[in-house]
């Protein structure tokens, strides 16, 4: 039976990533986020269900997410999906030069988003809403009541904030905004660290200490600084 709403969670690399491949069950177009690891192996997973790929959505420009390189090893990522697919790619406008700097890919292929962007999949819709910390770029996509988080927001954590182009204090803000979001909402992270990998977001609230911290105060504090 055809579901209105599609949306898969594959793990995938060796590095606990999570992608995910959202739109229509209806119409079967769908999104791909985070395409990285192998790119042949995903798109033909997807196009063996009877979906078409219509989209790329990045939640941040960190290789083993869109791919390029990291310690020394070259991950597969948007390049290699770009020369299989002429697919749209939707990035943060604040990310869009890391993008294209990690991967090759032309910036002039980006297409810029920011809060309050929307992306239609058949009848599905998709909000993109910026959450800078981990990076500057960093973004989740609302979808009806999923939230895919990138490496904003885990389970259990939240994004390293200890690495280039990374901001604490933007961060906590950005975990502020997630929070006012429903209970209902189901979160899907970048990761699988271990537990479950979706959480409803009124116990990922209850349970999450990044999450919990309601004053910058108390945040910097637990970030030791
Ligand atoms: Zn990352």
């Amino acid at each position: 039976m055809n579901q209105p709403l599609f949306i898969e969670q594959i793990s995938i690399g060796p590095m606990q990533n999570l992608t995910y491949v959202v739109g229509s069950g209806t119409t079967r177009e769908v999104a791909l986020v985070d395409p990285a690891w192998d790119v042949a192996g995903l798109l033909r997973h997807v196009e063996e269900q009877d979906l078409t790929p219509k989209a790329v959505l990045v939640t941040h420009y960190h290789p083993d997410h869109v791919g390029g390189s990291m310690m020394g090893q070259r991950i597969e990522g948007l390049a290699e999906l770009q020369e299989l697919r002429d697919l749209p790619v939707y990035v943060h406008k604040a990310e869009a030069y890391g993008v294209a700097r990690v991967t090759g890919v032309p910036e002039s292929d980006l297409i810029k988003v920011e809060t309050g962007s929307r992306l239609s999949l058949g009848e599905i819709e998709l909000e993109f809403l910026h959450t800078p910390g981990h990076t500057p770029g960093s973004q989740c996509f609302r979808i009806k009541n999923q939230l895919v988080s990138g490496d904003t927001l885990f389970i259990q954590g939240c994004g390293r904030v200890d690495l280039p182009g990374a901001n604490p204090d933007d961060m906590f803000h950005s975990l502020r905004r997630l929070a006012e979001l429903p209970d209902d909402t189901i979160l899907l992270p970048g990761h699988d660290y271990g537990g479950s990998s979706h959480a409803s977001l009124g116990d990922v609230k209850r349970e999450n200490v990044y999450l919990r911290m309601t004053s910058l105060e108390s945040w910097r504090q637990l970030m030791g600084r």
